[in-house]
This record gives C-alpha cells, sequence and structure tokens, in this order.
C-alpha cells in the first residue's frame, strides 16, 4: 500500500498517516446547522472532506465517515473568546428558534427542511454520502452523560443552571490552536466582558445552559431544564460513532478555535486517552478577497449557481484548482473559468474513441503512478489535475486514455463517465441546447409523418451546431462533432 500523507493541525506537519485500524479508517466532519441554507464555503470544507474518504477508497482503505447535524443551534453566546483567534459570529440566542418563531413552524420542521436542502446541494457536488448523519437533538442523553462525568472528574462545575467547563483544570488546553491559558488571559484582560458572571474564569465555556422561560428547544437534565453547548455535540457524537479514539477530524479554518480545542477538552478530559490522530482544516473560501460572512451578505448558495446556469460540477472543479489548506477566492469569473475548464475536458472525453486510437503507443503506468503520488501527497489536487490533463495530451492510446481516466474519476468527482450529457450542460452550450432540442423534436415528427426530406434537413441544421444525430432504437441521440 502507498503511503499517505496529511498535514496534521495538531502536530503542525505534514504526516505519514498511520490508520488506528487497517480494515476501518474512522472520520468526523462537523456538519451543517440546519436553520438555512449553507453557502459554498461550508460545502468547500465538505469537498475537502469529500475528497479525503475518495483518496482512502482509492488507496483500498474502508471507511466510516460521521457528519453531525446540528438542530439545536450553536450556542455561542459568549463575546469574550469570540474575539479570540476564529470565532467570528456570535449569537446570543438559539438561532434555529429565532427562525422557527419568526416563521411560524416548529424548530424541527424548519431544522427538517435544510437538512433536506444540505443532502440535495451536496448530492449536486457529487459528494459521497457519510455513513451516518447523526442528529445533535437525538444525542441529548450523551452529551448530558458526558457533562456529568466531567463534573464528577472535576473538569467541569454547575452555576445556577448552567455547567461550565473548568479550562484551568486541563492541562493540555491550547495543544490545537495554540490558544493557551496564559494567552488566553492576556487577552481577556484586554477584552474584559463580564456578561456571564457565573463563570469562574471568562476563557471556562457551557457544556450545558439553564434554559430562559420560553426557550422552546429544552430537556431535563439534572441540572434542571436546558440545553446542550455546541462543542459537547460533537464530542458525544463523533465518540458515541466513532469509539473514543479516532483518525481524523475535519473542519474549516474556523472550527480550530474554539470548536475544536474544546472538543479536545471535552474528550480527552473525559476519557484520559487520546481523542483524534489528525485534524484536518481547510482553508477558508474568500469573495473578493474577503471571508464569506453571512452578516454582510456577501454569501452564495449552489442553488444561486444552478440559478446563473452553472453545472455546480464546476464549482467543485474549481475547489480542485487550489490546494484545500490555502485560501481560495471566489468570483463569477473564477467560475466560469472553471466550468470552460471542465467542459473542455468533457468535450475531450466524449471525443475519445473516434479515431483518434493507435494502438502499440505508450501505457498509461507512469501517469497513473504520478496521480496517486500527488492525490497522496497532502491531497495536491492542483497537481492531480495537471496530471489528467498531461494524459489527455499524450502519446496514449484513446482506450487506455479513458480507463485511467474514469479511474482517476474516482477520486476527482467530475462524473466523468457522462461527460457526454454533462458537457451540453454548460452555460454557453444553454441556447443551443435548447435550440437543438426543439430541432429533435421536429426530427421525430417528420420522420413519424416519413417526411425523410425535412429530417434529413434538420439533420444538417443540428451538424452546423456542432452535433451528429444517430438513429438508434432508442430514438435520436446526440453526439458531440470534435474538430
Ligand atoms: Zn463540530
Amino acid at each position: 500500500m502507498a503511503d499517505i500523507f496529511l498535514t496534521n493541525t495538531l502536530t503542525r506537519k505534514k504526516e505519514k498517516f498511520k490508520p488506528i485500524n487497517r480494515k476501518e479508517v474512522k472520520i468526523y466532519t462537523c456538519g451543517p446547522t440546519v436553520y438555512r441554507d449553507i453557502h459554498i464555503g461550508n460545502l468547500r470544507s465538505y469537498l475537502m472532506a469529500d475528497i479525503l474518504k475518495r483518496v482512502l477508497l482509492y488507496n483500498g482503505f474502508s471507511v466510516k465517515h460521521i457528519k453531525n447535524i446540528t438542530d439545536v443551534g450553536h450556542m455561542r453566546s459568549d463575546p469574550t473568546t469570540s474575539r479570540l483567534r476564529g470565532a467570528s459570529e456570535t449569537a446570543a440566542f438559539d438561532p434555529v428558534i429565532a427562525e422557527a418563531l419568526k416563521k411560524g413552524k416548529t424548530p424541527h420542521e424548519i431544522a427538517k427542511e435544510y437538512t433536506k436542502k444540505f443532502r440535495d446541494d451536496e448530492k449536486a457536488l457529487n459528494i459521497l454520502p457519510a455513513d451516518n448523519f447523526p442528529k445533535a437533538t437525538e444525542h441529548i442523553t450523551e452529551m448530558i452523560e458526558l457533562t456529568k462525568g466531567l463534573i464528577e472528574k472535576g473538569l467541569a462545575y454547575e452555576t445556577n443552571g448552567t455547567v461550565y467547563y473548568n479550562v484551568k483544570k486541563f492541562k493540555n488546553y491550547g495543544q490545537l490552536s495554540g490558544n493557551t491559558l496564559d494567552k488566553m488571559d492576556k487577552l481577556l484582560e484586554a477584552v474584559r466582558v463580564s456578561s456571564e458572571s457565573d463563570k469562574k474564569k471568562s476563557v471556562d465555556f457551557a457544556l450545558w445552559k439553564k434554559a430562559d422561560e420560553g426557550h422552546i428547544l429544552q430537556w431535563d437534565s439534572p441540572w434542571g431544564k436546558g440545553y446542550p453547548g455546541w462543542h459537547i455535540e460533537c464530542s458525544a457524537m463523533s465518540m458515541k460513532h466513532l469509539g473514543d479514539h479516532f483518525d481524523i477530524h475535519t473542519g474549516g479554518e474556523d472550527n480550530i478555535f474554539p470548536h475544536h480545542e474544546n472538543e479536545i477538552a471535552q474528550s480527552e478530559g473525559s476519557t484520559g486517552k487520546p481523542f483524534v490522530n489528525i485534524w484536518l482544516h481547510g482553508g477558508w473560501l474568500l469573495i473578493d478577497s474577503k471571508k464569506m460572512a453571512r452578516r454582510e451578505g456577501e454569501t452564495f448558495t449552489i442553488s444561486e449557481i444552478v440559478e446563473k446556469g452553472y453545472n455546480p460540477l464546476s464549482f467543485r472543479y474549481l475547489t480542485l484548482m487550489a490546494h484545500y489548506r490555502s485560501r481560495l477566492n471566489f468570483s463569477w469569473d473564477s467560475l466560469k473559468q472553471a466550468e470552460t475548464t471542465l467542459n473542455n475536458l468533457y468535450r475531450w472525453v466524449s471525443g475519445l474513441g473516434q479515431g483518434f486510437g493507435d494502438k502499440n503507443k505508450k501505457d498509461t503506468s507512469d501517469f497513473e503512478q504520478n496521480f496517486l503520488e500527488a492525490i497522496n501527497d497532502d491531497m495536491d489536487m492542483p497537481k492531480a489535475l495537471d496530471i489528467v490533463w498531461q494524459l489527455t495530451k499524450s502519446d496514449v492510446d484513446d482506450d487506455s486514455k479513458l480507463k485511467s481516466l474514469l479511474k482517476f474519476d474516482k477520486v476527482l468527482g467530475l462524473d466523468i463517465q457522462n461527460a457526454e450529457q454533462m458537457e451540453v450542460k454548460n452555460i454557453s452550450d444553454r441556447i443551443t441546447k435548447i435550440e437543438i432540442e426543439k430541432l429533435l423534436k421536429e426530427r421525430k415528427s417528420a420522420r413519424e409523418k416519413d417526411d425523410f426530406k425535412l429530417s434529413d434537413k434538420i439533420r444538417d441544421e443540428i451538424k452546423a451546431k456542432g452535433y451528429e444525430v444517430v438513429d438508434s432504437k432508442d430514438g435520436q441521440k446526440l453526439k458531440r462533432i470534435i474538430n
């Protein structure tokens, strides 16, 4: 088996991947909050996890992948820690509830609606579904148990119905983000916000929060009625579905602190064992060189991409053009360029086997070896795409090219086997496609009336637009003419 290298945020190094159990690699991905559409910045992070999974599968591993659904709402009500590295959104209320009230719907209905939308977006991007999408609301018991355990170990304390993690008691705090206690103390001194005065120390974060009256989502607990914190959710669900110690945890770079730092504190504090071997974080998607921020109204969704006539897989291609750790600037121009390139690939694939085949040429083993090395080198997808294009221009016969390309597509996920249909989906061909469909209909009815003269005339018109009509027993088929 070939070696796979991944950059581990925890060690700040690119290291050789060693699975805990060779039979099955276990991955946890922080999933969406389902009270609104997810934006393409979130999707870039899920695409990174998808490539990771595909690379592992390509290398012959079995993979168990868990992606949680946050249907409780983040509880980042802490303006002090949000000033520290990473944390950017501050919500003083549960957004699921706010949205439910606004629309006159129940939180459950809203979560269901947006979960479906999220799954549809992932499907449009050819993201392989996780093996399980556990919901936070279905793991409240596990979160309470974990919280109870942390109190028993002296790592958490309850004040007035809310339970806080006593960060000072966990000696490895800061190992992931570098936000160690002494650094945090200095930062917090400068900020000095005492909105939650029950806390012993302002760095402490809530594991369980007392529910105010009228708070719709609330559960009974040993500390009275309340609801869980966001961080405890991922510790509880990952350990339930993957065990106390698993291989890889993924997220966006803004999850490093406080979310993932706090997950480590909760899980390792609770088990006394290492929690995750490799922490993998994807870079932000920028718009006009700024972080995509919902409050500034600068976010885009897959629906918007489709509405503008783009193939969602062009967005997938765009993300493959940059390394997952680097920040990627999104613009409609960059998407258009990605789409043009992807369409060239589709066009090239659909032209294969149309007379260019010349056997006894070079084989593809060098390309396959280089492709494997690129994807195994910390998922270097820009390099992998480079190899794809080198292959298209190479002196290899068409059949072998296609075979290798279809193999590579198990990682790329660009739906290359449907290249012919995919290609006509693109924006510049959209009008042509509508015209051709109209012509095909006319030709069909001409043939039904045995008007072969008209049928041939229409065939020529279609040919002038770049497509050959082939009559088969399943009806008329289109084939792109390659010049
Ligand atoms: Zn998470």
